[in-house]
């Protein structure tokens, strides 16, 4: 949890405020801290934003609050529906800043895929992300809030939320952390943390520090590649955290009960796709309590790399389920409207082709 300072100078955005800090500010006020219970409840659970509704609330703690306090969420910019049913939302942030979300509703869930910052600094060279580069990282309130919005406005609710959109999750801790604790609080969203997924290039340093948040969200890891050099290649966090220790951090992660790794796997056309490729990912997992997910790769126009053919994917597939692995090959959804794994690019902000993250719908 962070832990911030308390900043009473200028009114904040009550959506990025989490149970810990709310407690913090009341305890300054001399308010019981049951009252932030009452909050939270009334935001979260009657979707009141508006204090001097809140009426099991005294009249100056109500003013109090409205001082101190006001609801904002990103404002929703462009829609851009799918023949397959998903809508991407484009989102512009306070500062014109654009990110993006996909909603990818099915049979049996309907996941929301969205962005921790926009852009990103981990350069993959897979990743339309990538192009832009690092603009800057979301807030907890903008994080929390692309949620929100969406949720407002679908008539089915949001079951399941992928952290995988613009960004890598882990690059910006502080508020991602945040924003899980208010999703998965019993006081505030309620989200089951076996409904949320957090895809990860491999921050090691700070997947052992996020093992010991009390959260136990999913965790997802883009591995990529089944050897240094052609990882390296891929993405450049693996000289800093090469496949050895990625993998060594897996082997030690707690895990809860009947939980699992997943390990995404961008299948790129012989690049990372040949038997041997197949082989020696295999080897590397032997011990790595997980189900792979095989993602063909969304061809866009700079890009130099292509999916596979369909026979290869299955025999890749094939040879991991010969070997005891749960694998399961990844169609990427809203893949027509640059909404899939590794084309979020909030392009009618940069006028560029597209972006990153992943937005599968199964992680
Ligand atoms: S794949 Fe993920 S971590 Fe890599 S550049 Fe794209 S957004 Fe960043």
């Amino acid at each position: 949890m962070n832990n911030k300072t308390l900043d009473t100078s200028r009114p904040q955005n009550f959506f990025g405020t989490s149970e810990a800090r709310l407690k913090e500010i009341f305890s300054n006020w001399k308010v019981e801290t049951y009252r932030v219970h009452q909050v939270f409840t009334w935001v979260y659970h009657y979707r009141c934003t508006n204090f001097s509704e809140m009426t099991n609330l005294s009249k100056s703690l109500r003013s109090r609050l409205a001082e101190n306090f006001y609801f904002s969420l990103p404002k929703i910019q462009h829609r851009t529906h799918s023949k397959d049913g998903s809508t991407k939302y484009s989102f512009e942030l306070d500062d014109g800043v654009i990110v993006e979300s996909v909603w990818m509703p099915s049979d049996s869930r309907n996941t929301l895929c969205l962005s921790t910052q926009a852009g990103c600094r981990l350069n993959c060279s897979f990743c339309l992300t990538a192009s832009l580069g690092l603009q800057r990282n979301l807030t907890t309130s903008e994080i929390i809030g692309q949620y929100l919005a969406v949720n407002g406005e679908q008539e089915n609710q949001i079951t399941n939320i992928v952290f995988m959109g613009m960004g890598e999750p882990l690059d910006n801790y502080g508020p991602v952390v945040d924003a899980l604790h208010l999703m998965t609080s019993p006081e505030a969203m309620k989200v089951s943390t076996r409904k949320i997924t957090v895809s990860t290039a491999g921050l090691v340093d700070k997947m052992k520090t996020f093992q010991k948040e009390n959260l136990a969200i999913n965790l997802a890891v883009s591995l990529n590649a089944s050897d240094n050099a052609t990882r390296d290649q891929l993405m450049p966090i693996n000289k800093k955290y090469p496949i050895e220790v990625l993998i060594d951090c897996l082997k030690k992660y707690p895990l809860k009960p009947r939980r699992r790794h997943t390990i995404e796997y961008v299948l790129l056309a012989d690049v990372n796709d040949s038997d041997e490729d197949a082989r020696r990912l295999a080897k590397w997992l032997r011990d790595v309590p997980c189900k792979i997910n095989l993602i063909p790769f969304n061809s866009f126009d700079s890009s130099e790399y292509r999916p596979p053919a369909e026979e290869r994917i299955l025999q890749f597939q094939n040879f991991l389920i010969e070997q005891n692995f749960s694998t399961f090959v990844r169609r990427n959804r809203a893949a027509d409207i640059l909404g899939a794994c590794g084309q979020l690019a909030a392009q009618s902000a940069v006028n560029t082709p597209g972006s990153s993250g992943a937005s599968f719908e199964n992680p």
